[in-house]
């Protein structure tokens, strides 16, 4: 008898798995099951189709259903896993068109289910014009509704990388964007200095950018009109949440498995749960820290479609294993890309690891070639091992990718001493001499 693998939740570590463990063991039954619409499409494209770089929203869809059929993959869409019984190895989907229950029966189980966004319990929030932004339909109401000749005025609440790319959309779309949160910074996750050449970089193309400040309620009649704060009102034409998101791990209370306080599935390097054949990965689960040293939940599309592979090899037979991750993540904000590996000052400080940090502001390329801009990086290294922990940079988004030198660097465990010896490329296009990152490391004392 064939052994038979289900996936729960079809975006990227659902896919991921799925697509690995049939590869890996072509004669495994491999059966998705979707709650939405759409499986296979990259959330972190919907930015970009509010900006207009795209014409519809399922341009962002990587591969139709039928793809992996064809591969041998079942996908069921519109249906939700409601109850997990491990002892009996079933769990029980209901198909929300309409309303019928399965019970499913599994060799093999990844919860891949994902999370979505906070909505905050407050007045208002079920007026037209407010949103949160999470799915290919979520995209589509948002970008209807910012089509709208009288919508002009746009408030953002929330001031991490969602919001950042949201406001860039909307500012190249000729709207008024104000952005509204409680933190003191935006992109909390970095170090303070960078939040304010973020907040910096808004402001100069016209946002509005309101720090330590709580949304207290929405008003309007049938349509969002003004956004209450505990400092002021905010007339506003559209309104978007991004204040994070939840795992979607409700229905799994009386399964055994174990998790966090905040609902995340506790995983292995093998992404397995503490139920035998019971694996999770991407937003629904935690991930290990290598510099942390411990398990945390830091969602990302990275994290996912890698998580989701090695559950999927696992299931298929091979001995893979996750190394961790650093919490490599990079966003642009209008002309500029801000990047972070590793842990912040900030975040060193916060979890006891003495270091030390240095910052310095070199350029993207040499100043004899055309377009030469500024950059500046941070590194953050152990105080006694002098290992590097944390590496933030801001520059032109050509710049960015630069960040991944720095994670390589962390993940091997290099010092400031080593890495500013490596030998980078160097010609005027493309570095200066030193290149900027090196100048960094060889600054550091
Ligand atoms: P999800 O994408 O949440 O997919 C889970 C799926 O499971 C959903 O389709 C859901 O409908 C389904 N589901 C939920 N409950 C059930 C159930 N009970 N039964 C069946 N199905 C269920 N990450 C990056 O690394 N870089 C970026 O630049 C980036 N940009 C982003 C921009 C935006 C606007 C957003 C929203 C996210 C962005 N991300 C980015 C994050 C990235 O998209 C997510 O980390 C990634 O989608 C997680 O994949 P996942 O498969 O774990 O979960």
């Amino acid at each position: 008898k064939k052994e038979k693998l289900i996936v729960l939740g079809g975006v990227a570590a659902g896919m991921s798995a799925a697509s690995k463990a049939k590869r890996e063991n072509p004669n495994l039954d491999v059966t998705v099951y979707e709650r939405g619409g759409h499986v296979a499409y990259g959330q972190c494209g919907l930015p970009y189709y509010l900006a207009g770089y795209l014409k519809e929203a399922e341009d962002l869809i990587v591969r139709q259903p039928d793809q992996f059929r064809e591969k041998g993959i079942k996908i069921y869409l519109h249906h939700e896993a409601i109850k997990l019984d491990p002892s009996s190895k079933i769990v029980e989907i209901q198909n929300r068109q309409n309303g019928n229950l399965i019970k499913a029966s599994y060799d093999y189980l990844v919860i891949a289910t994902g999370a979505d966004p906070v909505c905050p319990a407050m007045q208002g929030t079920e007026l037209n014009g407010v949103h949160l932004l999470k799915t290919i339909p979520d995209g589509k109401k948002i970008h209807e509704n910012m089509m709208q000749e009288e919508v002009h005025q746009i408030t953002l609440v929330g001031g991490g990388y969602i919001n950042m790319e949201i406001a860039e959309a909307m500012l190249k779309r000729g709207k008024k964007v104000t952005v509204i949160q409680r933190p003191s910074q935006l992109l909390n996750t970095m170090d303070p200095e960078f939040g304010e050449m973020a907040a910096e970089i808004l402001r100069k193309y016209g946002a509005t950018i309101r720090l330590e400040e709580t949304v207290k309620k929405v008003e309007g009649e049938n349509k969002v009109q003004c956004v209450v704060t505990d400092w002021q009102r905010y007339p506003t034409d559209q309104l978007i949440f991004a204040l994070g998101i939840r795992p979607n791990t409700s229905w799994l209370k009386e399964s055994g498995i174990k998790m966090t306080e905040q609902g995340a599935i506790m995983v292995d390097e093998k992404s397995q749960t503490n139920v035998p054949d019971v694996f999770a990965a991407g937003d629904c689960a935690t991930v290990f820290h290598r510099i942390l040293n411990k398990q945390v939940y830091m969602p990302l599309g990275t994290t996912a479609n890698k998580q989701g592979k090695i559950a999927g090899a696992v299931i298929g037979g091979k001995n893979d294993s996750f190394p961790g991750i650093l919490g490599t993540s990079i966003v642009k904000v209008m002309d500029l890309a801000f990047g972070k590996t590793g842990i912040t000052e900030k975040e060193a400080a916060a979890a006891g690891i003495p270091v030390k940090a240095v910052t310095v502001k070199g350029q993207s390329h040499a100043k004899s070639y055309p377009g030469s801009e500024k950059v500046t990086v941070k590194l953050v290294y152990h105080r006694d091992s002098r290992h590097l922990l944390g590496g933030q940079i801001v520059g032109p988004v050509e710049a960015g990718k630069r960040l991944d030198v720095l994670a390589l660097a962390i993940f091997q465990k290099m010092t400031p001493e080593t890495l500013g010896l490596v030998d980078f490329c160097y010609a005027p296009p493309f570095a200066t001499v030193w290149d900027v990152i090196q100048i960094a490391a060889n600054a550091a004392e």
